[in-house]
Parts: structure tokens; sequence; C-alpha cells
């Protein structure tokens, strides 16, 4: 159950946070990278503690760095219950999961001014990262993204998590070999009806979206595997959109055409093949993310040997 508020053990003293340059611009706030200092006492089991020990793990501490660099996001509707509580369902969300290829929650300040703190990704948003390094990467990095990414959604398939949004802009880069997967926000647990249907101003990202999603709003594991192989075609495109200059409203009419995003170049032919397993119209006949995780680790090595 995604939607229970159980974070308070997340809580965090904003006295040990110091938001500097602002990053980038959310949908309820802005976000700032800052430094969080980890508190000397307790050794609670995520990375703030809770604060409530004694002095008693002073010792444990030489062996942790004293000040790590975060990412602050803010909400611009502090006094609106229900905003702030959207804003927080991410945290809800993030607080479940651990693994090396998804951007961790480290804590919350859940008093005004309300604030999400997580793992800083340095090198910021994949696309952009891809854009400004193309000349850079080798097909060898690409494949790796791919392959990590893979690993974060068997992950979130075994817990029976469906993301909703994979898409290159919801992957942040750590560095130049680390990728993880972002956006654990709203859409992805408050039901179809309630936010697809009542929220107008959120526009859904048709052309990631599978035909069953675009026709009847089903979410899935299996639509998540459809937009997974778009999301690979983009990093292999080094950030270059899916269906560029196509209507939204033609995309399912291409679609149940049998008509499917074209080779990128460059792209090995299984993985192509991969992709376009992904984009079966018969949600049954795709891979599940357990397969393309060990396709994709198969294609790196064949990659890495040739
Ligand atoms: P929202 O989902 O509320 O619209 P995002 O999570 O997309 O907001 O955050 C907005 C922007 O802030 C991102 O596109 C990215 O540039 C930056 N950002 C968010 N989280 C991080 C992070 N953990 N590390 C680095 N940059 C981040």
């Amino acid at each position: 159950d995604y939607s229970t508020p159980t974070v308070r053990n997340y809580e965090l003293d904003r006295a040990l946070i110091t938001p500097s340059a602002k990053i980038g611009v959310g949908q309820f706030g802005d976000v700032y990278v800052g430094t969080y200092t980890l508190p000397k006492l307790g050794k609670g089991k995520n990375l703030a503690g809770n604060g409530k020990n004694s002095n008693s793990d002073q010792r444990n501490a030489d062996s942790r760095p004293d000040v790590i660099q975060v990412a602050i996001k803010t909400c611009k509707a502090n006094d609106d219950p229900e905003k702030t509580e959207n804003f927080l369902a991410e945290a809800y969300i993030m607080q479940k999961f651990d693994h090396p290829h998804i951007i961790r929650l480290i804590g919350i300040c859940s008093v005004m001014p309300i604030w999400i703190v997580m793992e800083l990704a340095k090198l910021g948003e994949l696309r952009a990262y891809l854009k400004t390094n193309s000349e850079r990467l080798s097909h060898g990095t690409l494949l790796k993204y791919c392959y990590q990414l893979s690993t974060a959604l068997s992950y979130l398939e075994s817990k029976k998590f469906v993301h909703r949004d994979i898409a290159a802009r919801n992957v942040l880069v750590s560095s130049p070999t680390c990728v993880k997967l972002a956006d654990f926000g709203l859409s992805r647990w408050v039901s179809d009806q309630s936010y697809y249907h009542s929220t107008p101003t959120v526009a859904l990202p048709i052309k990631w979206m599978s035909p069953e999603s675009i026709n009847f709003r089903r979410f899935t594991t299996a639509s998540d595997v459809w937009m997974f192989g778009v999301c690979i075609r983009e990093i292999l495109m080094l950030g270059v959109k899916p269906f560029q200059g196509v209507k939204n409203s033609d995309v399912i009419l291409k679609l149940e055409n049998g008509e499917r995003l074209p080779l990128p170049p460059n792209c090995p032919p299984r993985l192509y093949s991969l992709m376009s397993q992904c984009w079966a119209y018969e949600p049954l006949k795709r891979p599940n993310f357990k397969r393309i995780k060990e396709t994709l680790h198969e294609i790196l090595i064949e990659d890495s040997i040739n």
C-alpha cells in the first residue's frame, strides 16, 4: 500500500540542511542543491538517523562522511493540505525502495516550509547530459545505462510497483557511468480516474504510452515495459524524443496500424528485437523486466567483446 504515510522516522532536523543553488523546477516547486550534515548521534535505519539516541554511537560517526550533498525539493503551496499531501506522496513512495539505480530518499521536513531531501544526482537530467556529451558517449555506455535502468525496473516489478512514467526525462545521472530512476510523484499511486481525468493541466505522456494505456488508461507492469522500450530508444537516440512531429492524436492510429518507432542508428539488431518485443500490442506477449534485464546483460557482454 503506497499511500500509507509512514515517514515519521524520516523527519530531519532542518538546522542540519543548507540549501544553496536552485537546480530545477518541479511540479510543486523549486529544487535546490544543498548539504546535509549527518547527525553525530544514533544509527537509525535511514541515513538521517532518528535523532532520539544518545551519545553512545559517537564512535560510529568516524566511518561516515560528516556532510553529504543532497537535492532539496520545496513546495510552493505550503498552506494547502491537499497539495502538500500530494507533494509528500513522492517521499512516502521513495522510502520503500532501496536500490543502487533508484534515487534515495534521505528524509523530509514535514513542518512548513515542507522539504523533501533526496540523494543528489550530481550530473542532473539524463536528456541534457546525453545532448551535452553526445560526442563522448560510447555505445557501450548507452547500453550500460539501459541495463542499469532495467535492474531498477526489475526491482520495482518484484515489489509489484507500477511506475507509469518511464521516460528519459525521469532519469538522472549520478556519475558518467551511473544513472538512476527518479520521479515517483503523485501519478503513480492515485487511481487513474481521480488523477488523469480530473487534472487536465497535467499532460499525458501519450508518445511513451502503450495502446491499452492510451485507450483504456490501463497501467500495469506490462505497460511500464512498453514505456521502457521507448526510453531505451530515447537513450540510443541521445535524448531525441519519440514521434517527433507527430500529433498526439495520431500516435494511437499509427500503433493500431502496426507501426512502431524505427530502428535507431547503430542499434544492435538484438536490441531492436528486444525493443520490438516491448512494443507487442498484446500486453501478455511482452517480456517481463526480469527477462529484459537478462537479455540486456547478454547484449552488453556481446557488445564489449565485439
Ligand atoms: P516534479 O516531478 O515535481 O516535476 P522533478 O523531480 O522532475 O520535479 O524535479 C525537477 C528538476 O529538479 C529535475 O528535472 C532535475 O533537474 C532536478 N532534480 C530533481 N531531483 C534531483 C536529484 N535528486 N538530483 C539532481 N537533480 C534533481
